[in-house]
């Protein structure tokens, strides 16, 4: 039952120590090398080059993971932002999407795919040397300014990096990592990993977005505000003393059996859960269902669990659930943790 909330959330079996030593070695391993993080930042110069000789004085940028610190290696993607003058409506965001199309087409790149039609229109190729996959999309601002928040947090807590990159590899193992399937994005675990760390009794991160701004933009109706102050913030979480093993278990725990899938929002702007009636998100509109919320931080009205439909949330709630069992009961988790679906 995906509201059985009733469990008592005792500790894990496993000696932590040993746990937290296993993890932070799994963790490390998934991080992309130097060497291998070059590789991206050449192929971003790449399409950065063709991007520019067709649109010149364009700006490029590089968003999403492989900018933000939170890349993993099963992940070989970037993420290309292309700012445009003038293009501001969903139409003429297409149009550039299906003219990028046939330009990557033209350059040698290879299964170049054009979505125009999608929320955010993107045209998707892979760069045929190393086999990256690259995203373009076109003045997309807010995934730039959310980029640069996510980043901002990884600064602050040295924990944040290596939970994330468990998470999404723990994800991807479980195949619940795949919006178009019904289940979550990577950037909204990237979120339901900071809410976490902002929650703990004791927290391990701030709440950018309640301090005193330090960097402003509006994008549309959105006003994008938050401390990035980072230098003065690093060192926030040092009186929480919780190791990697604990945060992990804290996260599958949550998620298990803490949240309440019928009434709580994750809102990482404020630190907290809302209310889905504070949203409005009490009922099925279109294809929006709002059965697990996940308040984009900027774009207020953009619920990132939107994709789950009813039989998708069973899946994740017991996907969350083996997790948390297997940490809880088992002495050796891990290789059944992160075991492939
Ligand atoms: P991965 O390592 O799996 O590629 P990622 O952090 O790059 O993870 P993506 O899902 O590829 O995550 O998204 C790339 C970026 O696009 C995110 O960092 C975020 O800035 C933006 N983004 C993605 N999905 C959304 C969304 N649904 N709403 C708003 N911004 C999004
Ligand atoms: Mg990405």
């Amino acid at each position: 039952d995906v509201m059985d909330r009733s469990h008592d959330g005792r500790q894990p079996r496993a000696n932590m120590q040993e746990l937290d030593a296993a993890l932070t070695q799994l963790a490390d391993s998934l991080m992309p090398t130097a060497a291998e993080h070059q590789a991206q930042l050449d192929v971003f110069e790449g399409v950065k080059a063709l991007l520019q000789a067709r649109y010149p004085g364009a700006r490029v940028h590089l968003f999403g993971s492989v900018a933000n610190g939170l890349s993993v290696r099963h992940n070989n993607d970037i993420d290309v932002c292309l700012e445009l003058e003038g293009v501001d409506d969903q139409a003429g965001k297409a149009e550039v999407a299906v003219a990028v199309g046939e330009l990557m087409e033209a350059a040698g790149m290879a299964e170049v795919l054009p979505l125009p039609k999608a929320r955010v229109p993107v045209v998707k190729f892979v760069a045929p040397q190393t086999g990256t996959k690259c995203d373009v999309t076109v003045n997309n601002v807010l995934a730039c300014i959310n980029t640069k928040l996510l980043a901002d947090y990884c600064a602050i807590d040295p924990r944040l990096a290596p939970l994330v990159a468990l998470v999404k590899h723990w994800a991807k193992r479980r195949a619940v990592n795949d919006p178009y399937r019904g289940t979550l994005s990577s950037y909204c675990y990237v979120l339901m990993c900071i809410h976490l760390l902002q929650m703990r009794p004791t927290p391990v991160l701030p709440v950018l977005q309640q301090l005193p701004p330090t960097f402003r933009r509006t994008v549309g109706p959105w006003t994008c505000e938050f401390c990035d102050d980072v230098e003065s913030l690093r060192g926030f979480g040092a009186p929480n003393r919780e190791s990697l093993a604990q945060l992990v278990w804290a996260f599958f725990e949550y998620w298990a059996w803490r949240h309440n899938y019928s009434h709580d929002v994750v809102c990482v702007r404020l630190g907290t859960c809302l209310h889905k009636d504070d949203k409005d998100w009490t009922r099925r509109i279109g294809n929006e269902r709002h059965l697990v919320c996940i308040e984009d931080p900027f774009e207020l009205s953009h619920d990132l669990g939107r994709t789950v439909d009813r039989q998708t949330r069973a899946v994740l709630h017991k996907e969350f659930t083996r997790a948390a069992t297997l940490l809880r009961d088992a002495h050796d988790p891990l290789d059944m943790l992160f075991a492939s679906y």
